[in-house]
């Protein structure tokens, strides 16, 4: 089991930023962050107010429900998906995984090709990255790049969206781009890559939405929709 170090990037405040890069961030560990922060956007988060804004308000008041046996089944199927597609990474990677949440400090002088369960966060936004491999190119710094688990066999538009998501909030905490994020999915365990250039801007967009949605914390109006029949909120809801 891994130890879980959270990482976290902040924008250096003005006096601390004094005689740096006005750009610059700060990388402390998630335990060392203010807790009186809010409104930290999380994978989660967002994958929920894709599916429905009611369900992300509802997550992000942390209402609790008696989930339903088709929702349960679905989360079930998810976390199989997810557990057996990291076990078959490392055994490929039996020989350089990491032991632990890693830290982007040490990017460079690492040794390891395959860290999982990862969880970052940079500027108010938080990712769980399912899988993350570093390869070390013949010239130039390490290249490292999220694997996103789904076990349907058709990733979806929020799929895709999330794994751009993490290519997005790694970039910042590692302060390099990531082009992009591979997605494992379906039977047949294929790769797709998610180009982040492809969905920044929508993601960018999407982010300031959910921004102000979290900062207003009003109710959006209940609209039921296609998701439903998989929401563990379906019998609260209807
Ligand atoms: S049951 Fe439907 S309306 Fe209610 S939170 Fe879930 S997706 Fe939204």
């Amino acid at each position: 089991m891994l130890t879980m170090v959270r990482w976290s990037v902040r924008r250096l405040s003005a006096d601390e930023s004094r005689g740096h890069d006005p750009t610059d961030f700060d990388i402390i560990p998630w335990s060392a962050r203010n807790p009186l922060e809010e409104h930290v956007i999380t994978s989660e988060l967002l994958k929920a107010y894709l599916a429905c804004p009611m369900k992300c308000y509802l997550q992000s008041t942390g209402e609790k429900c008696s989930e339903n046996k088709y929702a349960a089944w679905y989360r079930a199927k998810d976390d199989s998906y997810r557990r057996a597609g990291i076990k078959r990474l490392t055994t490929i990677f039996s020989h350089a995984l990491a032991d632990r949440q890693i830290d982007p400090r040490q990017l460079k002088t690492a040794r390891w090709q395959l860290a999982y369960d990862q969880a970052f966060e940079a500027n108010e936004l938080s990712a769980s990255i399912h899988a993350l491999q570093r390869v070390l190119p013949k010239a130039g710094s390490p290249e490292v790049t999220p694997i996103r688990l789904v076990h349907s066999n058709r990733p979806s538009r929020s799929d895709r969206m999330t794994a751009a998501f993490d290519a997005y909030v790694l970039s910042k905490v590692v302060r390099q781009p990531i082009p992009h994020t591979n997605i494992i999915y379906g039977d047949s365990c294929a790769t797709t890559k998610v180009y982040l250039a492809t969905y920044l801007q929508e993601l960018t967009k999407i982010i300031n939405k959910l921004k102000a949605f979290l900062a207003a914390a009003n109710p959006p109006d209940l609209i039921l929709n296609r998701h439903c029949p998989e929401c563990e909120y379906r019998d609260r809801c209807r």
